[in-house]
């Protein structure tokens, strides 16, 4: 039967089913091989696909997680279980946790060395135990006590020797391939898992944020399902995937707006990526590296997976004009009012700091364009060659209008209390946001006097 107009022009319905997995975040998928492509493409496929199956067959979400999961383990393409990186004293820390989004049980084990499937054994913590997270020798004991499957340390070792020079190779010898995998499943159930070998080198008994519940991994029926990849430190800070489930919750974004504003705002450039799956089956994977091995599948046919997202997987640049998110707001104005903090320190250097440091600045005043970031600071040393003749700067009255997503406008007033004469006006500043952790700069100034026959700024 065709359908009527009215039921085509209805929005698709949500799928019954949805699963997202990720293979790590960092390095520069132009810089591997072939082989090393081709092995990370068909591990991927291979593991999604049996979540694909599972998932067809009605198993549940946690099941699903579980499974999927250790066939990434498995696999040495990844780093973990099998491929996991090495402390720097050469042994393998393995890190893993599993959450329950519709009961919100959860589990975890940090510094395991012998357990061939972490990510069970993160299963049993939370099933079988009453508590959330077993670290080291205690973990390591109660795989054996549970039955799961151990392993002789070779089986990491022989695999790391070989990957340790596969990150010699291509400079990326911090993240190369944790594994995570998220699930709605067809009774409306969530649920997350994540699993890795830390970061490489790192100190023994470093805990990254894999195992930590909220930092790595999160799942709750109400929101989402989170796994995250990338420097753990940073994610445990930022507590980054139960953030984007109480953007949700509390300030009612979207799952696509809550990654975003974590992952392009709030994390530095270059820290790591995301997947996460809404209650409703909207996927979203974000990276803010080079890479991210990842993929997507759900039950309306969706089924990819990628080494990378253009864009890092952010939403279309052009389509961020207007408000400037909350945390760019902050940011911004936290920059601007330590530049009235570094001019009432007489410190002209210090205030220009946020200043381009390039030709192209450009810095418009009573009608005069002044080129170039030493132009810039030669005419403000000029202008105010005392502390006396710098007063005292405040900033007020900002207003910030988005250009897209690495561009600001923002506008306000500028007043100078000096005791001979005091002087005031607007100002309008365009910032970029640069890569590489240098942030924001300002690219243009435009300032006025309220009279602007006085001397203007
Ligand atoms: N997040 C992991 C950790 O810090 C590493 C990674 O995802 O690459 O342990």
């Amino acid at each position: 039967m065709d359908p009527s107009p009215a039921a085509a022009d209805q929005p698709k319905p949500s799928p019954s089913w949805a699963i997202v997995i990720h293979g790590g975040a960092g390095g520069d998928p132009a810089k591997y091989d072939n082989a090393r492509i081709e092995k990370k493409k068909l591990g991927l496929k291979r593991a999604l696909q049996a979540g694909c199956d599972a998932l067809s067959a009605g198993e549940s979400s946690i099941d699903t997680v579980e499974k999927v999961i250790r066939i990434l383990e498995d696999d040495a393409a990844f780093n973990a279980g099998r491929g996991a990186v090495l402390t720097d004293e050469g042994r393998a820390e393995l890190d893993a946790s599993i959450m329950n989004g519709r009961t919100l049980a959860c589990g975890g084990v940090a510094g395991v060395t012998r357990v061939k499937n972490p990510i069970s054994l993160a299963r049993r913590v939370m099933t079988e135990t009453r508590h959330v997270l077993l670290a080291g020798e205690g973990a390591d004991e109660f795989a054996e006590e549970q039955g799961l499957p151990i392993v002789d340390p070779s089986y990491f070792l022989s695999q790391a020797a070989r990957r340790k020079k596969a990150e010699e190779n291509d400079g990326n010898a911090s993240q190369i391939g944790t594994v995570g995998c998220v699930v709605l499943d067809s009774a409306g159930n969530l649920a997350a898992g994540t699993s890795t070998g830390g970061t490489s080198k790192k100190l023994p008994g470093r805990v990254g944020d894999s195992p930590i519940i909220g930092a790595g991994t999160y799942a709750s029926n109400d929101t989402c399902a989170v796994s995250g990849t990338g420097t753990g430190e940073e994610y445990i800070r930022h507590s980054v995937a139960y953030d984007i489930a109480a953007q949700m919750r509390y300030a009612g974004q979207t799952l696509e707006s809550a990654v975003t504003e974590i992952m392009q705002d709030r994390l530095e450039p270059g820290v790591g990526g995301v997947i996460a799956v809404s209650s409703s089956g909207a996927i979203v994977m974000q990276h803010n590296t080079p890479g991210m091995s990842c993929g997507a599948a759900d039950s309306q046919g969706r089924f990819e997976t990628h080494l990378f997202l253009e864009a890092g997987g952010a939403p279309d640049p052009g389509s961020g004009v207007g408000n400037a998110s909350a945390t760019v707001r902050a940011e911004l104005t936290r920059l601007i009012q330590q530049q009235a903090r570094d001019w009432n320190a007489g410190d002209i250097d210090a205030f220009m700091k946020p200043y381009w440091k390039s030709d192209e600045l450009t810095f418009s005043s009573g009608g005069n364009v002044t080129r170039g970031f030493d132009a810039t600071l030669a005419r403000y040393k000029q202008r105010y060659p005392t502390t006396d003749a710098m007063g005292k700067l405040t900033f007020n009255d900002f207003e910030f209008l988005s250009l897209d997503n690495s561009a600001m406008q923002v506008l306000g007033v500028w007043q100078l209390d000096r005791r001979a004469d005091p002087i005031g006006g607007r100002f309008t500043l365009i910032l970029r946001r640069f890569p590489e952790g240098e942030g924001w700069k300002i690219v243009h100034d435009h300032t006025s006097a309220w009279d602007q026959d006085s001397e203007d700024q």
